[in-house]
């Protein structure tokens, strides 16, 4: 499989598998979280070759962003990284709120500098819209930081197709990420082709769906985290689920791989898909799931792997 590729018309060209870093400091989203793991997920990924970390303010309200310069400062790994991170999440007397004023935006991406302990950004995006900012002058906002050099490339998150379009009246968008998995669809109606047709890199979030294209849980599973509210783990769906996740599973055994691997090589097997970024609890998860760029799919396998999730 190809290892790299440019992200949207950028010249920022990443290795195919990214690393998901929302378990790296994001304790307000998983419990248990450990800082001295959360950093040895970020060593094991430089360690591995990964060139592209994904983050935001929302992981930890900061703290993912603080363990990932961290780590990034004492290898001293900066000049040959992608990193990304997103903002909008505003805490107002302990609650959470959205913002996507040029204000806030400029103020946030002063502060993920610092966090992250370098001059520039790679890429950024704008995490949810906050319902009131006209989606046009979101993308202003961060083309005036881009052409200020704080950011390198502009990317929008968690947008609707209309909100999508709106974003980039003036073609700025060069990113796009939303939750896309064997077992969430939705995008493929509007929002992949639109990317695929303007030239936007498409990163899909959640593409393990969360563990379950691991092919890991039985029906006993029990969650305690972000998963518990998450429909595609309860009741008759849940079930239905594992069936069709079992059916992978012997894709799997055929061809010699992991399950997690045909999944995320599927994902890669999509248009406007250049990158995708899994993310890990464990080191040895983040491990595993490199050797996702040692399969190939045919056309004729992705369709069939397709078809069992129609
Ligand atoms: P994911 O990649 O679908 O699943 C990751 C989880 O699956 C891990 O935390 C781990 O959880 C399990 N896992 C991963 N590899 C495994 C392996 N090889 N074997 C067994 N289990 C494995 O979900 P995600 O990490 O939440 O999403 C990916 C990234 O997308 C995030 O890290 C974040 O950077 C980004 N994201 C963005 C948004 C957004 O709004 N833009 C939203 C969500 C996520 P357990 O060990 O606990 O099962």
């Amino acid at each position: 499989m190809e290892q790299t590729r440019a992200l949207g018309r950028t010249n920022l060209r990443v290795k195919r598998i990214g690393f998901g870093a929302n378990a790296v400091g994001g304790h307000n989203l998983f419990p248990n979280l450990n800082d001295e793991t959360g950093k040895d997920l970020v060593r094991t990924a430089l360690d591995g070759g990964v060139n592209f970390i994904d983050t935001a303010f929302i992981y930890g309200l900061g703290r993912s962003e603080e363990l990932i310069g961290e780590v990034v400062q004492e290898r001293g790994a900066r000049d040959r990284l992608v990193i990304a991170s997103k903002g909008a999440h505003k805490e107002v007397n302990g609650q959470i709120e959205l913002d996507n004023s040029r204000e806030f935006l400029r103020g946030e991406v002063e502060k993920s500098l610092k966090r992250l302990k370098t001059d520039v950004i790679d890429l950024y995006y704008v995490h949810f819209p906050d319902g009131k900012t006209p989606m046009s002058e979101v993308a202003g906002t961060l083309k005036e930081l881009k052409d200020e050099g704080k950011i390198k490339a502009i990317g929008a998150s968690n947008l609707d197709f209309q909100q999508l379009q709106e974003f980039n009246a003036d073609g700025y968008l060069e990113v796009f990420q939303s939750e896309y998995s064997l077992i969430q669809r939705d995008a493929e109606k509007e929002l992949l082709p639109y990317c695929e047709k303007n030239g936007i890199s498409f990163i899909p979030y959640f593409p393990l769906a969360s563990g379950l294209l691991t092919g890991k849980f039985t029906k006993d599973a029990a969650f305690d985290d972000i998963r518990k509210d998450n429909p595609q783990f309860q009741g008759e769906t849940f079930l239905q689920n594992l069936e069709k996740v079992d059916k992978l599973k012997a894709v799997a055994e055929e061809k010699g791989t992991q399950t997690a691997h045909i999944a995320l090589a599927w994902l890669l097997s999509r248009p406007a898909v250049d990158a995708i970024i899994p993310g890990a609890k464990r080191p040895d998860q983040l491990k595993n799931n490199l050797q996702t760029l040692d399969v190939q799919l045919t056309e004729d396998e992705a369709q069939y792997i397709s078809d069992i999730f129609k």
